[in-house]
């Protein structure tokens, strides 16, 4: 569904914002690709332009990629922003930028739609999901592109169906550049964990696209270029359970049609461990990875952020039972919590060994607007404003002391042996599970094959060669060749590296304690 019924034709600017150094988007492995440059296709600004009238020519521009030029500005007759709190400089400096042209510029997205008061020198404001806001967004710009005297909030009451949403305009992105492919099938979640802006933004009554709809936009991203994997950016993709199951057979029919050229990802809660009948489906579906919050592994500091269901199943177990379905976990971690004691880093390190987990992205708690953990720090007086910290709560614990021991934690865990141990147990115990995919065509064409050998020569130079942890690469990378798993050496190489390369900066201070942008809202974006 698009807006309709605009005869006048205005250029549209899209710009999404760098985001700043983080954990969750890879950037170390970039430099061993192919070319990639950014980590996933923006879902909301891609559905804003395929929303826009069919007449209205976009220009999309991901700054991660490269910057809007002033050619870019010189086109356009408005820009639009979209983005999360961690990129809140950036949106505001795109708005500068605009500015010095005159042009009217409109932020939406989920930090906006949360905190409109960060954004005073936009144009126009878009506050909640794509709805009747958009539509007057769109008809005051037919009607006068120019900017509006004084700064204009519109606000969305009447939502438009995720099952109405047009597929997001992957075509105007450079698919080939990001290192991992997005796709959203359903939206919210209804679990209210303490610190978590989801259910307050987005409902806690999942609100879904058909499958059909998901089978169109996953043929729309093959034919835009993307290779590898797709990553499901749903707040928890077991939100619904009666909808994942309906969605599943359809993957299943498409990873068959399409020759199994695509790995899936995805975001859910830990107790999707309780649901075998989903595990299989998702197994033959050829889903890898799936990302758990897992948090804690400290049962009250679990029950104190309203996450006991993380303890429907024993965490350990949890873990074991989504591995023996082929799917890797990968864990959040929250340290700081009013919980934490002084041994808290130490028990992290021994869940991290037990649970064999390579990727866990620990970060400091940090309050959101708009969450419960908000009002009750504001309650408590225990918020801070000072961008000198990486986190903006008083912690119980002394603030060095949690820093330090983050520090330590994310030193320990990501030691390039420790790392390579926990991956090659993965090799043993989990990816022995995935289905065995037949070699199809598909996978085997020569754009395919020049990708991989462009990625294991970079690999083998930089971290075979040049790295100094070389000897570990080597000792895991051998066997995989003699197995002739190329595909999981260049999975495995390419995070591990990141984690090793952003953990022994973050461990000297740096980089940020408290990237809370690690969950992957920014790609899934129905709040524009
Ligand atoms: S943290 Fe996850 S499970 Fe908890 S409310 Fe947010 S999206 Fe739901």
């Amino acid at each position: 569904m698009r807006a309709e019924g605009i005869e006048t034709v205005r250029r549209i600017l899209c710009v999404f914002p760098r985001y700043t150094s983080s954990f969750g988007t890879f950037e170390y492995a970039y430099p061993l690709t192919d070319g990639v440059q950014a980590f996933m296709p923006p879902q909301g600004l891609l559905l804003i332009a395929a929303y826009l009238p069919a007449n209205w020519p976009v220009r999309f521009i991901d700054e991660n990629i490269r910057p809007a030029t002033k050619e870019d500005f010189e086109w356009a007759e408005a820009v639009f922003v979209s983005g999360m709190h961690i990129q809140r400089q950036q949106m505001n400096d795109i708005c500068r930028r605009a500015h010095a042209f005159d042009l009217a510029v409109a932020i939406g997205g989920p930090s906006v739609s949360a905190c409109p008061d960060y954004y005073p020198s936009f144009d126009y404001l878009h506050v909640g999901e794509l709805g009747d806001a958009t539509d007057d967004l769109i008809a005051r710009l037919a009607r006068d592109p120019a900017r509006p005297e004084r700064q204009v909030v519109l606000k969305t009451n009447d939502r438009v169906a995720m099952t109405d949403f047009p597929i997001p305009a992957y075509e105007l992105a450079e698919v080939k550049k990001y290192f991992l492919g997005s796709i959203q099938y359903s939206s919210g979640c209804p679990y209210q964990c303490e610190f978590c802006d989801i259910p307050g933004l987005y409902g806690r009554n999942p609100r879904l696209k058909s499958p059909q709809q998901i089978v169109a936009e996953l043929d729309r991203l093959l034919e835009c270029g993307v290779t590898g994997s797709v990553y499901f950016v749903d707040d928890n993709f077991i939100g619904n359970r009666k909808a994942a199951l309906d969605l599943l057979p359809h993957l299943v029919e498409w990873q068959k049609r399409t020759g199994y050229v695509m790995r899936l990802a995805c975001e859910a809660t830990l107790n999707i461990a309780k649901r075998p009948e989903i595990l299989e489906k998702m197994r033959e579906a050829f889903f890898v990875t799936i990302f758990c919050g897992i948090e804690t592994p400290d049962p009250d500091a679990l029950k104190a952020m309203h996450k006991d269901h993380n303890m429907m199943v024993p965490i350990l177990e949890g873990v074991r039972t989504i591995n023996s379905y082929g799917m890797e976990v990968v864990s959040g971690i929250i340290m700081g919590l009013d919980t934490d004691k002084p041994e808290t880093g130490e028990a992290l390190l021994a869940f991290v060994d037990e649970s064999r987990i390579p990727l866990l992205t620990i970060n400091l708690l940090q309050a959101l607007p708009q969450t419960p953990l908000w009002d009750r720090l504001a309650r408590e007086n225990r918020l801070i404003e000072d961008d000198g910290r990486d986190s903006n709560v008083n912690f119980l614990l002394p603030y060095d002391q949690v820093v330090d021991s983050w520090k330590k934690c994310m030193a320990v865990a990501f030691e390039p042996e420790k790392l390579y141990a926990r991956y090659q147990h993965q090799v043993d115990f989990t990816y022995t599970n995935r289905i065995k995919v037949p070699v199809t065509p598909e996978q085997k064409t020569w754009a395919n094959i020049k990708r991989g050998l462009i990625m294991l020569r970079n690999i083998f130079w930089k971290v075979g060669v040049l790295g100094d942890y070389r000897k570990v690469f080597w000792k895991f990378a051998l066997p995989r060749l003699k197995h002739g798993d190329i595909e999981g050496l260049i999975s495995v190489a390419l995070v591990a590296h990141h984690l090793i390369t952003f953990a022994r900066l973050a461990s000297v201070g740096q980089h940020s304690a408290s990237n809370y942008s690690i969950r992957l809202r920014e790609a899934s974006v129905p709040a524009e």
